[in-house]
């Protein structure tokens, strides 16, 4: 057994001669490049609001760095997602299978449909959503109908399935993929953590029929608060804009909208800091693989997990993630940790005990409840030495 102290005080010193004296945050957003310029122009052009250039700039550049056909810009990830769980067919009333083991924004998107999540649980490599568990749950549990699967517990419809890409490390989305084909089932991948993260060299995200990224402060790249929607389905495409847009049919003057819309459209300030963040995003990946690798070797010399890329992934190693022995020696590790101001973090308190979604429906979520009590990321941000 390691001595918990001893980690905790030994993770602040390497830590310290990474990143510095100062409070170490988990993960720091860096402006290197050219957006200062960009803003500049955008606040001397009077585009700063919904209408620009660069947020068309900034989709087209998603869409190339991740190789899907079309990306459209929200406001946040959570209403990228939000539209997305539109589109995809759900309705008030239906299902949505994903992980217990997820950031809040996956079960809210659910809900504001009128939806309610059912939660299955996760792998122990990828943190993410697992096909194991998905196919029992649908065998075990669900028919099909007209077509449709439907739940014989609940007699509901489900209609979705959102997997989501834990911290950057790619979960098993092409099993997922074909178990929701057989189910007809829509897929959605919520990848708001794993830019820059693939599966065979193709990007997380390009599994599913639409995809939803974030671009929150605390991201790989941000644009201060922003989302996307990466589709190859031009039909897909064409009504996501629509329906983020306030859903105004083009005219050179009238106002007429057909059908209930949303302002979710990103500001044309948040894309041109988006365009500046994305040209740097190759040499980020690198910094923070280098960084990983010396978190690595740090744990593996002290025996501790660190959780690594799967072979025949690429991650992105957003948030490095080590897995320690028990909640006990988490919560001292914490303490420690961010008592000398070196910010670690325990993973998300898991969906299914939160009051909104302690009734829906789950399984064992064996692998969810022991990864809650253990896992913790810790500092994550590209060193001040290569900034
Ligand atoms: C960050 C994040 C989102 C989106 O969050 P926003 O703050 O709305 O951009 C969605 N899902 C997951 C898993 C996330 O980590």
């Amino acid at each position: 057994m390691t001595n918990i102290s001893n980690l905790a005080n030994e993770v602040v010193e390497f830590s310290r001669k990474i990143f510095g004296d100062e409070f170490i945050p988990l993960h720091r957003p860096i402006f290197n490049g050219n957006e200062r310029e960009y803003l500049i122009e955008c606040i001397d052009s009077n585009f700063v609001s919904s209408v620009g250039e660069k947020v068309t700039e900034f989709e087209n550049n998603i869409a190339d760095f991740t190789g899907t056909k079309y990306a459209i810009a929200t406001v946040n990830g959570t209403s990228a997602l939000h539209a997305a769980i539109e589109l995809a067919g759900v309705e008030r009333g239906d299902e949505v299978i994903t992980q217990a083991l997820t950031f809040i924004a996956t079960c809210n998107a659910i809900s504001y449909v009128g939806a309610v999540p059912v939660f299955v649980d996760v792998d122990m490599e990828t943190l993410g959503m697992s096909p194991k568990s998905i196919r029992e749950f649908l065998e075990e549990g669900c028919e099909m109908r007209n077509g449709y699967c439907y739940n014989k517990f609940t007699g509901k419809r489900i209609s979705a399935c959102i997997p989501m890409h834990t911290f950057g490390f790619p979960c098993k989305v092409k099993e997922i993929s074909e178990i929701c084909f057989e189910w007809n089932i829509a897929l959605i991948e919520d990848a708001a953590e794993s830019l820059g993260s693939f599966i065979d060299k193709r990007h997380t995200g390009t599994f599913s029929s639409m995809a939803t990224l974030s671009f929150n402060g605390n991201k790989l790249i941000t644009t201060g608060g922003g989302g996307m929607i990466i589709t190859d389905d031009e039909i897909l495409a064409k009504k996501a804009k629509h329906l983020t847009t306030t859903a105004k049919k083009a005219h050179p003057y009238e106002f007429f909208h057909d059908i209930k819309g949303y302002n979710y459209r990103l500001p044309n300030l948040n894309a041109a800091l988006g365009c500046a963040q994305l040209e740097q995003i190759e040499k980020l990946l690198e910094e923070k693989r280098k960084l990983a690798k010396a978190w690595s070797k740090f744990f593996s010399n002290r025996n501790i997990n660190f959780i690594e890329e799967r072979s025949g992934t690429k991650a992105n190693y957003w948030l490095n993630t080590i897995c320690l022995d028990s909640k006990t020696e988490r919560n001292k590790f914490l303490e420690i940790t961010n008592e000398k101001g070196v910010m670690t973090r325990p993973i998300w308190t898991l969906m299914s005990k939160l009051p909104m979604f302690k009734d829906c429906q789950k399984d064992s979520l064996k692998n969810s409840y022991f990864l809650e009590d253990r896992i913790v990321n810790i500092p994550s941000s590209v060193p001040e030495s290569v900034r």
